[in-house]
């Protein structure tokens, strides 16, 4: 297998301000043509360090592709550095220094003559066309090496990867890399690595656990020399797992536990209606991010007052004052009251406490109940998250189980 490295080049990495997202962006695919990639770096606009980065790079892995520093500013120097690394004279490239003319021309702008400080490129290398900015990436092939510069803006480097490195990158490609996240609810990352221990022993398909914002996943990746035959690999594997896993398991690549409970309310023929009072509309704003959420959501009540629930939702007086409006008892009035209101075949309700520090009735921070109603049964969930200052991921999770709690109740589990 072939082994490559990621250098993103720029200051503004290294100060944190933005997001590298295209190291993330070449991985998933260079992982997806069946190259390796071992090792990832930043480096800022500086001559030597990044000269000192690829030169590394280079001794390590057969393939290097850079991302970024190939404006027109004195500050950016990718190409240069590569060539000088690569020991491959820089030239004129006249259909280039055309283009960026033409491409200014067309924006009604006079050319900065720094720009064609872009349309020098190695002699002897390959170019790849900038469709959407000015600056040519490209690629030099050596002494069964092959550096590749790319331009850092997201818009530019995503199409150029597509249409112009990945058919040069083919012939080092072997095989390719098929990875299938399961995803889960209500049982931690130790447990879920527990309970599929065996198949984290083998090395294809290889198994890992993950945890994220109050969910854990098991990622199964195989490798193999076609598409198919990683499939065939992880089928078994993921069977397996789903057998062992059960009720937790939400779905199989699924984005989010709302794209699932979308599905399922499509498929159950179900509207929804949704009270919320310490998520304030965060569970129904998570339901509506999903394409074709509005045939199957009714409404969403954001119910923070006692007054409201009760005059909206139709909470008895006598609930709130005996359990307090973080009960169990009124997260059931709660849901069976915005099912009514709304004509939806099913409600569900979020009453609890967010945070940071306790409420009004002294109960704690991450104390929340939960209850989906059908007007024939109700049924209610206690949630402690135990973070007592995590407002955001309090809300959060509230709105993931409050949505699990239908995907439950149409899968029949509650
Ligand atoms: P460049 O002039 O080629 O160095 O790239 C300039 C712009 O591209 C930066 O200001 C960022 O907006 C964007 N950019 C550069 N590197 C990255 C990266 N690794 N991930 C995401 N965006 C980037
Ligand atoms: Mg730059």
């Amino acid at each position: 297998m072939y082994t490559c490295e990621i250098i993103s080049v720029g200051t503004e990495l290294l100060l944190g301000d933005i997001l590298n997202t295209n190291e993330q962006f070449l991985s998933k695919e260079l992982a997806s043509m069946g190259i390796a990639v071992l090792h990832r770096s930043s480096v800022g606009d500086n001559r030597e360090r990044l000269a000192e980065e690829i030169r590394l790079a280079l001794k390590r892995s057969d393939i290097v592709i850079t991302s970024g520093g190939l404006g027109p500013t004195p500050d950016d120097l990718t190409k240069e550095v590569c060539c000088e690394v690569m020991e491959c004279p820089l030239a004129e490239n006249k259909e280039q220094t055309e283009k960026i003319k033409r491409y200014f021309e067309k924006k009604g702008m006079d050319m900065p003559e720094s720009n064609l400080k872009q349309a020098l490129l190695p002699v002897g290398g390959i170019v790849f066309e900038n469709n959407n900015g000015t600056a040519p990436g490209g690629a030099i092939e050596k002494n069964g090496k092959c550096l590749i510069f790319l331009p850092g803006p997201p818009r530019e480097l995503i199409p150029m990867f597509r249409g112009c490195a990945k058919p040069l990158l083919k012939k080092y490609s072997s095989g390719t890399i098929v990875s299938h996240n399961i995803r889960t609810m209500e049982i931690g990352e130790s447990a879920l690595a527990e309970l599929a221990r065996d198949h984290m022993d083998l090395p294809n398909p290889t198994v890992a656990p993950y945890a994220k914002d109050g969910e854990a996943l098991l990622r199964v990746t195989a490798g193999a020399e076609s598409e198919e035959r990683a499939e065939e690999l992880c089928k078994p594997v993921i069977e397996d797992i789903l057998k062992r896993l059960g009720k937790y398991v939400y779905g199989v690549d699924y984005d989010s536990i709302q794209q699932r409970v979308v599905e399922l309310l499509h498929k159950h023929n179900k509207k929804l209606a949704i009270a919320e009072s310490c998520t304030a509309g965060y569970t129904a704003k998570r339901l509506t991010e999903i394409p074709g959420s509005s045939e199957v959501f009714d409404c969403g009540i954001v119910s923070y007052s006692n007054d409201i629930k009760m005059n909206l939702l139709g909470v008895s007086e006598a609930t709130l004052k005996q359990y307090g409006a973080v009960s169990s008892q009124t997260a059931c009035e709660m849901a069976e009251g915005v099912r009514r209101t709304g004509g939806a075949d099913l409600g569900i309700s979020i009453t609890g406490v967010a945070g940071p520090g306790s409420d009004s009735e002294n109960k704690p921070a991450g104390l929340v109940y939960i209850a989906i109603s059908d007007g024939k049964k109700t049924v209610w969930e206690k949630l402690e998250t135990g973070r007592e200052n995590d407002r955001e991921y309090n809300r959060y999770v509230s709105a993931s189980r409050a949505l699990n709690l239908v995907r439950k109740y149409l899968e029949k589990i509650i």
